[in-house]
């Protein structure tokens, strides 16, 4: 391990005699007789025990020179052998002496601050050896000595890292005595200012020091002082001093007394002048960021501008009084829920805890296909599966009638059986000239519920479709408009937006992730702070007002403020604010009959001007982190360009950051919100635009698009079915689609075929604000009635039973995540309420019956959007990989398990580009045991059952990384992943010469396991962010290495001497800036070495105290 035979290397031996012919011990070579005994400890136990000076300051020496020449790990290395106490004592008994030497104290006080820096115990070991108000004491004595103080104040500094002793530091008075060495600009003993500046902070890790330091006034000070600084440091020579100032300010606002001192005293004003200098200034970066971290974290908490925290919209419950849910707020009191399903939310686990919620109970991970139910009620799905009962007696008439399907009146589009609703104040469209059919004139599409206004919007409908006419498949915007009848909304929306109504074409180019600007957050908080600071340019207008029919402002009253609106399905905004000319703040509804849940937002803005760029705040959201951080613009939809021809969502804004803002619910302080920021340069003037989280897909959308399918199928060919599972709570249907092949004939060979295909169930947007979700399914749905030799294959492979929209209700109006309980639907199916989640309940009854006809399905897919991950990616259930990630000790050989479940992703590792393999997951997690991936899987025994998670940003990988995603990228993902299907059923499918040259990427797969391993759901793809998304935490900002430069830095310098040529005195100095003490012979050579092991120095003993 080390070489006695090489010069120049330090050995044990050398270092041993060294001490030795230093303390004049034995000249005998020392032996090595006991196994554990370690050079180190023997010239820690000699350090305590020595009498002499001489002998003390070379041991101190040689540890120093150890210590400075490598790693930490040696000075972790030497902590682990009773270092830090060694040295402890070693202080405590020299210090105790008569008369202190300091020739001893000095370096001593320096070891220690070196060591204690690394030594997370350093305080509670200084407290028990007495240390602590010896070392005190030493400052108070030596108050005037800049280089001794500077010595105690790093110590003192760094026993703080134990509050407790802080706390008695405080008590004896320490923060007096520190503080009166933390001086006004000057120009002598810098260092020991630093080091006093340092030490005060250190000492504020205690509340009650932070109470005692605002009751002296202290804080004041600081800031006087800090200004003091800053008009007089103006050759910039003294940043560290300035920055150690603001560190005491981070420490004083960790607390609430600290926070309102700096306020109180016009710490905002002064840090935020202060800092506009310094950003004008080259080199003054290292101080702007503490000055507005510390800005954001005094800035008072403010409750949200509204009058309750509660959704604009309640709904009454089946069962539950009418005000029920206020209870919701007393489980949400103090802090937000986690309410992550398959997405990671809010506070990321760590492993640790990620490890804790697999399931490892084999009972519960082994598939157990037991009704919830009583077996009679499942005869009520029987018809749910038309094409096991049909005959197909068109094959042989050739007649197309249809007689099955539930679901055509609305086909028709009967506009005058909904009963009128209110039509808002806008007048009305018909009374509208022709030729003033200008943008801002048509945004608002009434429904036409009354007889009187029915011919007017429809021929105008007619007039633009004429005029400007779209060309967007399976969408057609009077059927639109007529299905938008049949929806039922809480509000009783009477309006559409008009990209749901217009329709929507994905734009031509691909839209790259934005590159974020730097410092962007620091400039948006900046500018935030600056309405504090100056109040008086803050217009603060309310300009919409979801709660308030009459908005204050109208378009006459204030021609310059932009309007907003979003009374129409899937709007989302129940507030805005005019803050600043160009600038508004903009505040989401939560869910229905809830309080929480803020992310998914759409709405309209028109009375804009060209060119000018606007700054939006979302300032509710709730989650900790957003891709928003990492590249993802939102949406937006411009009437105008529709009307040129250019009917797209397209990704916009810049300047886009999230972050932790000062707002907080009404109903406490605990918690605070995030703001989503992002600036929009409209193209046209008075446009009117619509801006989202994500590209809309309303229920509407998903209805008139079932309709638009069905009408193109060619019902020979394909058995296309739309049938009404269940009704919502707010009366909406659920649907549920079957698609398959029609038999060839009516021979029984083709209708046995037929019946004994295997199921595959596809269900999606459980949550509302996941609307990609809904564009993944309508590219399964379009792909799977095409006829690409792929999907016939497909469709003569299986029966499709697909459920596009578990969660109409909440999609209708514009929840982010619940149903109209107030309820997460993908926390209910573990015994999902028959009145309160009618579709959950449903939906796995009838999986239930499919699984009690002997049908299980093969394959069950849960689509999703996950907010916080690049790709798209499943997760997946199986018992042996949960056992082996948990570390169980449970022998999993012997338990039987399919492979089969991870097939799908490896097909789609190779076809889909937007899919990544490494992202996938199969582990079985406790706290989602609720979710219909994991009952599906346990209760009704599918091997394969999933949650497809699609990125609401883009990809990092693939053709597409780099790049946002659109909707034509989502919608392939959708025909990929039926594609996918395809493999299971290799052997059992018809080949024919189309689908060979169609898929043979599909066909030409081998079962062997590809090398991918599956990642924790928990990870974090996201490095953290560039900026600091929250401003409470305040780590140190000093390095320990900064903190070892200092105290060289004392031991050299030129100030003041009286010791240096006394420490000089032993030898040449070397010309290294490690060298510390005193000069040495010692080379580079890990402590580690310095322990011996029995057997490798012969003949060595030092058991009879030779040194001691
Ligand atoms: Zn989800």
């Amino acid at each position: 391990m080390y070489n006695y035979s090489k010069l120049g290397h330090f050995t044990w031996t050398a270092t041993l005699r060294e001490c030795g012919s230093l303390t004049n011990g034995a000249r005998s070579r020392p032996t090595m007789a006991t196994p554990s005994s370690g050079g180190l400890e023997i010239l820690l136990s000699t350090l305590q025990n020595a009498g002499d000076i001489e002998s003390m300051l070379n041991i101190l020496n040689v540890l120093d020179e150890l210590l400075s020449a490598g790693t930490d790990r040696r000075i972790h290395h030497m902590i682990s052998k009773g270092g830090s106490e060694a040295l402890l004592m070693a202080l405590v008994n020299s210090a105790r002496s008569f008369t202190p030497n300091y020739t001893i104290l000095l370096p001593l006080l320096h070891l220690l601050a070196k060591v204690g820096h690394r030594d997370r115990q350093i305080g509670l070991k200084a407290q028990k050896a007495d240390a602590v108000l010896v070392v005190l004491g030493l400052l108070r004595q030596n108050a005037m000595n800049a280089r001794r103080a500077a010595a105690c104040l790093w110590v003192l500094r760094v026993f703080c890292s134990s509050v407790t002793t802080a706390d008695l530091l405080g008590k004896n008075r320490g923060l007096d005595v520190v503080f009166k060495l933390v001086s006004p600009h000057t120009t002598k003993n810098l260092r020991t200012v630093k080091a006093a500046a340092d030490a005060f902070a250190a000492m504020l890790c205690s509340k009650v020091n932070c109470r005692t330091a605002v009751a002296k006034g202290y804080i004041a000070d600081l800031l006087k002082v800090y200004e003091d600084w800053h008009n007089n440091d103006t050759n910039l020579k003294n940043i560290p001093i300035r920055r150690a100032l603001l560190h005491c300010m981070h420490r004083a606002a960790n607390s609430s007394v600290g926070r309102d001192a700096i306020v109180a005293e016009g710490g905002i004003s002064l840090l935020f002048q202060t800092t506009q200098t310094c950003l004008s200034m080259k080199g003054l970066e290292s101080l702007v960021e503490p000055a507005i971290q510390l800005m954001r974290k005094c800035n008072p908490k403010v409750p949200l501008p509204l009058t309750s925290d509660k959704s604009a919209y309640s709904f009454p419950l089946p069962g539950r009084p009418v005000d029920d849910w206020d209870a919701d707020l007393v489980l949400y009191d103090g802090s937000l829920e986690d309410d992550s399903d398959e997405d990671t939310e809010n506070e990321e686990p760590d492993n640790r805890d990620y490890e804790d919620d697999l399931e490892t109970d084999v009972n519960k991970l082994r598939p157990r296909p037991e009704p919830d139910r009583p077996l009679e009620q499942l005869g009520q799905y029987v018809h749910l599966c038309p094409e096991l009962h049909h005959d197909f007696q068109d094959l042989d008439s050739g007649s197309e009638v249809d007689e099955s399907s539930d679901d055509d009146s609305a086909l028709e589009g009967d506009l005058n059986n909904k009963t009128p609703s209110e039509q808002g104040g806008s007048p009305s469209l018909s009374d509208q000239e022709e030729n003033h059919l200008q943008t801002s004139d048509f945004h608002k599409h009434y429904l036409s519920c009354s007889r009187k206004g029915q011919e007017g919007h429809s021929s105008m409908v007619d007039r633009l479709l004429e005029k400007y006419g779209t060309c967007i498949p399976n969408h057609d915007p009077r059927l639109y408009t007529a299905t938008a009848a049949n929806t039922k909304s809480v509000a009783g929306y009477s309006i559409l937006a008009f990209p749901d109504f217009w329709g929507h074409l994905p734009p031509q180019e691909q839209e790259p992730m934005a590159k974020r600007p730097p410092h962007v957050q620091r400039k948006k908080v900046f500018e935030d702070i600056q309405r504090l600071v100056c109040p008086e340019d803050i217009i603060n207008k309310v300009v919409f007002d979801m709660d308030d029919p009459s908005p204050q402002c109208s378009p006459d009253m204030c021609p310059s403020s932009l309007r907003f609106f979003s009374k129409f399905e899937s709007g989302n905004l129940q507030k805005a604010i005019q803050v600043r000319s160009h600038e508004y703040d903009l505040i989401l509804n939560a869910d229905v009959n809830s309080s929480t849940h803020y992310q998914w937002f759409y709405f309209e803005v028109s009375g804009m001007v060209a060119g000018v760029p606007y700054r939006f705040n979302i300032i509710n959201c709730e989650k900790g982190n957003s891709q928003y951080n990492y590249g993802m613009q939102p949406v937006l939809y411009s009437v105008r360009e529709a009307l040129e021809g250019r009917p797209h969502w397209v990704r916009t804004g810049s300047e886009i950051c999230y972050y932790r803002n000062h707002f907080c619910p009404r109903r406490g302080q605990k918690c605070s919100f995030y703001t989503l920021t992002f600036t929009v340069t409209f193209h046209h003037d008075d446009d009117v635009c619509y801006l989202a989280y994500h590209y809309p897909y309303t229920y509407t959308t998903l209805q008139t698009h079932l309709k638009m399918l069905e009408k193109s199928v060619d019902p020979q060919k394909v058995f296309f079915r739309q049938q009404n599972l269940c009704d919502t709570l707010a009366g909406n249907s659920c649907s549920l689609v079957t698609i398959t092949a029609c038999p060839t004939s009516r021979a029984w060979k083709h209708l046995h075929q037929l019946r004994n295909r295997p199921c595959v169930v596809l269900t999606a947007r459980v949550h509302p604000g996941e609307s990609n979700a809904s564009w993944v399914l309508k590219g399964t749905l379009e792909f799977l009635c095409s006829s690409d030799p792929v999907a016939e294959s497909l469709r003569e492979a299986y029966i499709f039973k697909i459920i596009p929209m578990l969660n109409p209700d909440g999609v209708i109006n514009g929840n982010n995540r619940c149903s109209l309980t107030a309820e997460d639907l993908n926390r209910q199916w573990l015994k999902p309420d028959p009145n309160l989640s009618p579709t959950i309940y449903h939906t796995k009854g009838f999986l239930y019956y499919l699984n009690s006809i002997g049908r299980t399905p093969l394959v069950f897919c849960d689509y999703h959007g996950h907010s916080r991950k690049k790709n798209v990616f499943l997760y997946g259930c199986s018992m042996k990989e949960t056992l082996w990630q948990s570390g169980s000790p449970i022998n999993t050989v012997s338990l039987k398990e399919d492979p089969g479940y991870r097939t799908i992703a490896k097909t789609l590792d190779r076809i889909a580009p937007a899919f990544s393999f490494n992202s996938c997951n199969y582990l079985v997690e406790k706290s989602r045991a609720s979710t219909a991936r994991v009952v599906v899987w346990r209760e009704i025994g599918v091997l394969r059952s999933y949650t497809m998670e699609s990125t609401y940003n883009g990809c990092n990988q693939g053709i597409y990384k780099g790049l946002q995603t659109g909707t034509r990228e989502l919608e392939e993902m959708g025909m990929k992943f039926s594609q996918s299907l395809l493999t299971l059923r290799r052997n059992s499918i018809h080949y024919n010469s189309r689908l060979i040259q169609h898929a043979p990427a599909l066909l030409d797969l081998d079962d062997r396991l590809l090398d991918h391993k599956s990642n924790n759901c928990f990870e974090d793809d996201e490095p953290p962010c560039m900026e600091e998304i929250e401003y409470s935490s305040c780590s140190d900002p000093f390095g320990a290495n900064e903190l070892d430069m200092e105290v060289n830095g004392n031991t050299s310098s030129a100030e003041e001497d009286e010791d240096d040529a006394e420490v000089c005195r032993t030898g040449r100095r070397r010309n290294d800036s490690k060298s510390r003490l005193v000069p040495h012979y010692l080379q580079q050579d890990s402590l580690e070495s310095l322990t011996i092991k029995s057997g490798q120095c012969n003949g060595i003993d030092i058991s009879n105290g030779y040194l001691c």
